[in-house]
């Protein structure tokens, strides 16, 4: 098949816009996209200055979504002074996975000259996932204590570092999926909390005072795109899953859109279209303010509980008999 922008041999078909495209095609249609969700999201402030740039910090866990992240966002901003790029690495202490994916951080860092922070569960925490897996005093996936440790070190680590943003990989797939999700859960105010977090331009949201504001530029790219571009410019991606991978209900939701998608092409894009609208309605209508939040008297962060949902896991883990 020819590519329909330039005639050369096509390396993929994207179904749901019908275009068959090369190698360097679609590379560039790849990075189209990310930045025109950067333009539209207005993630570039007209304050930022080379004296005072915009510090971004990217969770960079070596994965093809956070590294693909950097990699555009490093071609695209840097010859740009007002804007200061920094990987964020977390090692959640995973046997055999997550010490190849350092590597990866690693050497792509290097290699584009972006700097690097490498933080620990066990040097934040005193636990590593493996232990906590193993543990488990509460009885619930690893994931779910893993996620609420990961949200904690972003969080704080994107204060330490002066961030003036925090991105992440998330891509289509991820965003579709967990829109479905929240769907299904019934809970508007879970879909204005997510529009809250993550979701629309700046101007629009409601945390940004109490939290370092997200940012995901990759949601309009499929996760097979991601996945075909990292592949296409060599990017030093690290691909094995898991061990503690748990999260059985996001792989329903998973096949379901594939299947879905592969009836009726353009369905994740869709999904998302409607979402984002819907989401900003219910977080205008819904959402839950920060005014009301204290702070944890353990560790100081933002929490409606006395102590913060992390400093009760990490102490359950301990072993020790949890505050409320
Ligand atoms: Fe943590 Fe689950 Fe991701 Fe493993 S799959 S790193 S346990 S969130
Ligand atoms: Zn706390």
């Amino acid at each position: 098949m020819d590519c329909s922008k330039c005639g050369a041999d096509a390396i993929t078909h994207l179904a749901y816009s019908g275009l068959h495209l090369c190698a360097g095609c679609f590379t560039q249609s790849v990075e189209k996209r990310v930045r025109q969700r950067i333009r539209e999201d207005s993630v570039v402030p007209d304050d930022a200055t080379p004296e005072e740039p915009d510090t971004w910090v990217i969770g960079l866990s070596g994965g093809k979504d956070s590294v693909v992240l950097t990699k555009i966002l490093h071609d695209t901003f840097e010859q740009d002074p007002r804007i200061e790029l920094v990987g964020l690495t977390i090692h959640e202490g995973i046997e055999g996975y997550r010490d190849e994916s350092v590597d990866a951080c690693v050497e792509l860092t290097d290699e584009l000259g972006v700097s690097h922070e490498l933080v620990t569960y066990e040097e934040e925490f005193g636990v590593r996932m493996d232990d906590v897996a193993d543990a488990d005093p509460e009885g619930m996936a690893p994931c779910a204590y893993c996620g609420v440790f990961r949200r904690d070190v972003l969080e704080r680590y994107a204060d330490e570092l002066g961030a003036d943003k925090l991105f992440t990989g998330h891509n289509l797939d991820d965003e579709a999926q967990t829109a479905m999700m929240n769907f299904l859960e019934g809970d508007p105010r879970q879909i204005a909390k997510h529009f809250d977090a993550s979701l629309g331009g700046f101007d629009d949201r409601e945390t940004q005072e109490t939290f370092v504001p997200r940012v995901k530029p990759l949601r309009d790219v499929p996760e097979k795109e991601v996945a075909l571009y990292a592949h296409t410019e060599n990017l030093p991606a690290h691909i094995t899953e898991c061990p503690h991978s748990s999260e059985a209900y996001r792989g329903e939701i998973q096949e379901l859109l594939l299947e879905l998608e592969s009836n009726h092409p353009g369905t994740r894009h869709s999904i998302m279209a409607g979402y984002e609208q819907l989401a900003e309605t219910a977080a205008g209508s819904l959402r839950d303010g920060v005014d009301g939040l204290g702070e944890c008297n353990r560790c100081g962060a933002p929490t409606d509980r006395e102590v913060c949902r992390k400093c009760y896991l990490v102490e359950a883990v301990d072993g020790e008999v949890p505050a409320q």
